[in-house]
């Protein structure tokens, strides 16, 4: 993107181990330099964001959640709240993302609940939105997007977006290898940045799905497109660092 601070986030899902961990951290941090147009994050499993932590602490590269309840405290099991990973300096927290809207059936207006406690707590929401393969066949990506988003800025409010990350990520593209094409990708963004205003041009607004070291450099050259929220390549220590090196 033309004139804005680029950002790439790693989203490991549920993937690593201890032992994993301390292999990729340390091929990471062996050849890390640091940069000055790109803020770095990567988002482990809640149980390894301690170990993250300490192993990031002071390398200039951040870290965040992949999720979060919206409560504050309380009788909600198995949950984590903002305040918790505020706790653990995390920087930033994923909100919205599809394998969490399909897969624990997470609402456009829960999303807005999580994207709110984020901002309560002085975490940074990276809220994802995007559209599934049939919306895009039946020509309705935009309209789906434009839904998605509405939502959170009737309850946040436009100017919540100064303090928080947007990432389109179409459903089809995520995790399937098969990405958009910088002209698909560029196409909503620009239509994205319309639905802020004078906002929009602001906005750190990244791609994802099935970024690689191949396309990164092509889809990071389009002037709305902020860098990148990585699945599969974040868990490569020369692909993650490849692609933001890219960005830079
Ligand atoms: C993601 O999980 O947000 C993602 C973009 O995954 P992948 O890069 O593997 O498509």
């Amino acid at each position: 993107g033309i004139r804005r601070r680029q950002m790439v986030v790693g989203n490991w899902k549920m993937n690593g181990s201890k032992q994993e961990n301390t292999h990729l951290l340390a091929e990471v941090m062996h050849s890390w330099v640091p940069l000055t147009q790109v803020d770095v994050a990567i988002c482990p499993p809640f149980v390894y964001l301690p170990q993250v932590a300490d192993t990031l602490q002071g390398s200039g590269i951040v870290w965040g959640g992949q999720s979060i309840n919206p409560n504050a405290t309380g009788a909600f099991t198995g949950e984590v709240s903002a305040r918790m990973l505020s706790d653990f300096d995390a920087a930033y927290v994923i909100v919205g993302h599809n394998e969490r809207r399909r897969l624990r059936g997470e609402s456009d207006q829960y999303v807005a609940e999580q994207f709110l406690a984020a901002q309560r707590e002085g975490l940074i929401p990276i809220l994802c939105v995007g559209e599934s393969e049939e919306a895009r066949e039946a020509g309705h990506a935009l309209d789906a997007i434009t839904a998605q988003l509405s939502v959170v800025i009737e309850k946040a409010g436009i100017g919540a977006f100064a303090n928080a990350v947007v990432a389109y990520e179409p459903i089809w593209a995520v995790g399937t290898g098969k990405s958009a094409t910088p002209q698909e990708a560029e196409q909503v963004h620009k239509h994205i940045r319309q639905l802020f205003g004078d906002l929009g041009s602001q906005l750190t607004l990244l791609y994802g799905g099935s970024v690689k070291v191949h396309n990164a450099a092509e889809l990071f050259a389009l002037e709305d497109i902020d860098g990148a929220l990585l699945g599969g390549a974040s868990l490569d220590a020369k692909e993650f660092l490849a692609i933001c090196r890219c960005a830079e």
